[in-house]
């Protein structure tokens, strides 16, 4: 397992915005976490991510006006030196993508913030940059054909939806709580596969819903897979009403080690305390 993470990503949001949720110490906890648990775990600093990369996505206007001190919206202030923090997470996706093609490795980006919200031209729901839009979008350049992305985040993820919608040879899964924010992902769409779960809905169903889920992407057959790994479905998560348990996150990662087909997974969400024991059953089982 090759871990891509870069203490910078720690270095905005708890001093300025400590009411927010989504906060440096969820990275830093799993970090003491993982580097303790497996000494034989790499650990990679990686790069900032090139603008021309971003633009394969995003709008110039939206990549100037990340640098200028305007809040988007409550969950998605300003802070600062932000465009730089979402970039070093854009690269680190990106820097993880391309150990998994050219290490066969099993690899993990450890950034915030997070990306699958982001749109094109807009920042919301703590993302400012979609990494894994990003990511998917870099690898086709390198000619990798078929791309599926499988968001288990308990949140939909409308930005990745958004870019990659109706787009050949790439697949998007989410499997999210509905209703719930963002308000989208409620039905199936093309290329984009939406699996909605009832609040307080019991853990077997919504892994029955996953494991659905994860059967529809392996049929697509993709040459990668690429998991925006969000753990907020957890029953203890502060801010969903879903049930899944820790043992549920190690089965997401059993099934990741069962298949064959490249993957990386990229953080998304996830801000109850026990987020670093999430991240290491899913790791844990994965690396196996
Ligand atoms: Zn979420």
């Amino acid at each position: 397992m090759i871990i891509f993470h870069d203490p910078q990503c720690a270095d905005y949001g708890s001093s300025t915005r400590p009411d927010r949720p989504e906060q440096p110490a969820r990275v830093s906890t799993t970090v003491a976490r993982l580097r303790a648990a497996h000494l034989d775990w790499q650990w990679r600093l990686p790069p900032l991510a090139d603008e021309a990369v971003l633009r394969l996505v995003h709008s110039p206007q939206h990549l100037e006006r990340l640098q200028f001190a305007h809040d988007f919206d409550e969950d998605t202030p300003y802070f600062e030196g932000i465009y730089q923090h979402a970039r070093r997470s854009v690269g680190a996706a990106i820097a993880a993508m391309e150990a998994t093609l050219d290490e066969k490795q099993k690899t993990f980006a450890l950034m915030r913030p997070p990306g699958h919200h982001a749109l094109p031209s807009q920042a919301m729901g703590f993302c400012y940059l979609n990494q894994v839009a990003i990511t998917a979008f870099v690898a086709r350049q390198r000619g990798i054909g078929r791309i599926a992305v499988w968001d288990f985040d308990a949140h939909h993820g409308n930005g990745t939806e958004d870019i990659l919608h109706d787009r050949e040879d790439y697949l998007f899964v989410s499997i999210h709580q509905d209703p719930a924010y963002p308000h989208t992902g409620k039905m199936s769409s093309g290329n984009c596969r939406n699996y909605c779960i009832t609040p307080h809905a019991p853990r077997e169903e919504h892994m029955a819903a996953l494991r659905r889920s994860w059967n529809e992407l392996l049929a697509f057959k993709p040459e990668l897979i690429l998991v925006s790994a969000g753990f907020d479905a957890y029953v203890n998560d502060p801010i969903t009403e879903m049930s899944l348990e820790v043992a549920d996150f190690a089965e997401l990662g059993r099934w990741l080690a069962a298949t064959s087909i490249p993957t990386v997974s990229v953080l998304e969400g996830g801000y109850s305390a026990d987020l670093p024991e999430l991240i290491d059953s899913f790791l844990t089982a994965w690396a196996l």
